[in-house]
């Protein structure tokens, strides 16, 4: 019976911390992990789960700070986007799970500051969406550098989508080199891929 990594007192919980999430990994090979007291699992289980959220929440603080700085380096007055931005602010300080990038935040600032209701990281079946924005029927996805490597997976990804939310909604794509320059064009932008569509569909009958 190994001793208790923290207490020195006899181990009674043969089970090691996994890195990263503080979830078991199995098998447990004694002299080679850490053993621990029933007392003492408990707190440092504890411990892992509070340094975790604690991680999480300075990263997308960052995250945010950057998207921010992003904006100010474009050609906009960022005192116009002071609401969107805290309103952005308190909304990611509530669900840090809610955005993945310093990107999604722009275009949720953007989408705010126009008054446009959106649901970040929306889930439709098993597929995570950047954003769903129900008066349009649209579902939102910031693409970064390794969508040029998944084209043809996203493709399908985006015909399951449709499929699961019904022909009349639209999977639109933005870069994020888009945002980088002209995020305050979002709006216009997606509008625009609307519009298209729209004339697309309307070829489609004739009266001739
Ligand atoms: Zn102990």
């Amino acid at each position: 019976m190994n001793q208790c990594w923290v207490c020195g007192g006899q181990a009674t919980t043969h089970r090691n911390i996994g890195e990263r999430t503080g979830i078991f990994f199995e098998p447990f090979k004694e002299d080679v992990q850490r053993c621990y007291c029933d007392s003492c699992f408990r707190k440092v289980m504890e411990q892992r789960r509070k340094d975790h959220a604690e991680y999480v929440r300075l990263k997308k603080k960052l995250m945010f700070e950057r998207a921010v700085c992003i904006l100010e380096r474009q050609d906009l007055c960022i005192y116009d986007y002071k609401e969107a931005i805290n309103a952005v602010r308190e909304f990611a300080e509530e669900h840090p799970d809610k955005f993945d990038s310093a990107y999604e935040m722009i275009a949720a600032i953007i989408l705010v500051d126009n008054e446009i209701e959106c649901k970040p990281q929306y889930k439709v079946g098993d597929y995570q969406c950047d954003f769903c924005i129900p008066a349009w029927k649209v579902i939102l996805e910031i693409d970064g550098d390794r969508h040029r490597h998944r084209k043809e997976y996203d493709s399908d990804r985006d015909k399951a989508i449709v499929a699961m939310l019904g022909e009349e909604w639209q999977i639109v794509r933005i870069k994020t080199e888009y945002l980088d320059m002209k995020a305050d064009l979002l709006v216009e932008a997606i509008k625009e891929v609307i519009r298209h569509r729209i004339k697309k569909a309307s070829q489609i009958l004739h009266t001739d």
